[in-house]
């Protein structure tokens, strides 16, 4: 590799609103066989929307979103902006929270008005050792069977509500999962959400359910990627999060949303500009162009 080609390539990837970190990235691009997606953010749009309560009996669904308002208000979550902003347009003003903390890939937990609320999936309810009433455990299944995440809301030691979120598929990434798949890559959907929602979102972008890996807590990405690299893979990860960072400094190669957190594209080798997926196929593209041409 001449470093001329490989000035030339870096120079054409910033046209593409691909900004390569060193020349010597691209040898790593050329490689890949399998491209690790990241859900939220990077498939999805990450803006998410509060679409339903489902309150327990006895429960308003003004106390719930008070309460789940107030909390998720101090988190930065997609998942936590949709509650607060959900909450805000029907109530106006929400408590502050005398006391506050993130549990990463599981959700929130604190006090707001007295009450220790907890908001997340219901691993999180499990670890207070709670469990969900029959009836809001349908509430969540169906939220799940319409491809949509369902958070449950818990207060003073019980579970008092299930709401559901979504966010929607980005326009450009089922064209994007058609582009890796032509130059021969095999995508595959990783992600802390449920199963059913991974799922759904597979089938609309075209990833079959074997290539789906939901549940999967923060710490576990990069355990997900090392896996696939023990297969014999060379494993490209794209992400946006905090929670992707790790697995995008492990993989071969490390692609980070522009549009994402600051953490994510410090750790990645390359940077996608406008967050358009489409950009992840142009880069390995440039790279075997780059590299062909120069062999
Ligand atoms: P992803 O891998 O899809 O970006 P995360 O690992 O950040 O997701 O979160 C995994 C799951 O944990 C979310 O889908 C959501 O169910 C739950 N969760 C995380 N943070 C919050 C929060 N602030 N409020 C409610 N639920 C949350
Ligand atoms: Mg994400």
């Amino acid at each position: 590799a001449t470093p001329t080609a490989l000035m030339v390539g870096t120079g054409r990837g910033a046209q593409l609103g691909i900004l390569i970190k060193g020349p010597e990235v691209l040898e790593s691009t050329r490689r890949v066989d399998t491209v690790v997606l990241d859900k939220t953010g990077t498939v999805t749009t990450g803006r998410m929307t509060l679409l339903a309560v489902h309150p327990a009996e006895g429960v308003t669904e003004d106390e719930v979103l008070r309460l789940a308002g107030a909390l998720e208000h101090a988190s930065e979550h997609p998942v936590a902006r949709a509650v607060a902003d959900g909450a805000r347009s029907r109530l106006g003003a929400l408590p502050v929270p005398e006391d506050f903390a993130n549990v990463p890939g599981l959700g929130v937990q604190g006090v707001v008005e007295g009450h220790a609320v907890l908001v997340g999936r219901e691993k999180l309810l499990a670890e207070w050792a709670m469990e969900l009433p029959a009836a809001l455990a349908r509430a969540r299944a169906g939220a799940e069977a319409a491809g949509r995440t369902a958070i449950i809301v818990a207060w003073d030691g019980a579970a008092r509500a299930v709401l559901e979120v979504a966010d929607a598929v980005k326009e450009t990434s089922a064209e994007a999962v058609g582009r890796l798949r032509a130059l021969g890559l095999r995508p595959v959907l990783l992600t802390g959400d449920n199963r059913a929602v991974a799922e759904s979102v597979a089938r609309e972008v075209g990833i079959a359910p074997e290539d789906v890996i939901a549940e999967v807590l923060p710490e576990e990405k990069v355990q997900v990627v090392e896996r696939l690299q023990d297969e014999g893979r060379t494993v490209a990860m794209v992400g946006d999060g905090v929670n992707d960072a790790a697995a995008l400094a492990r993989a071969d190669l490390g692609l980070a949303m522009g549009t994402g957190t600051d953490a994510a594209i410090e750790a990645g080798d390359l940077t996608l500009v406008r967050g358009d997926l489409r950009a992840a196929a142009d880069a390995i593209r440039l790279a075997r162009r780059t590299l062909g041409t120069i062999r």
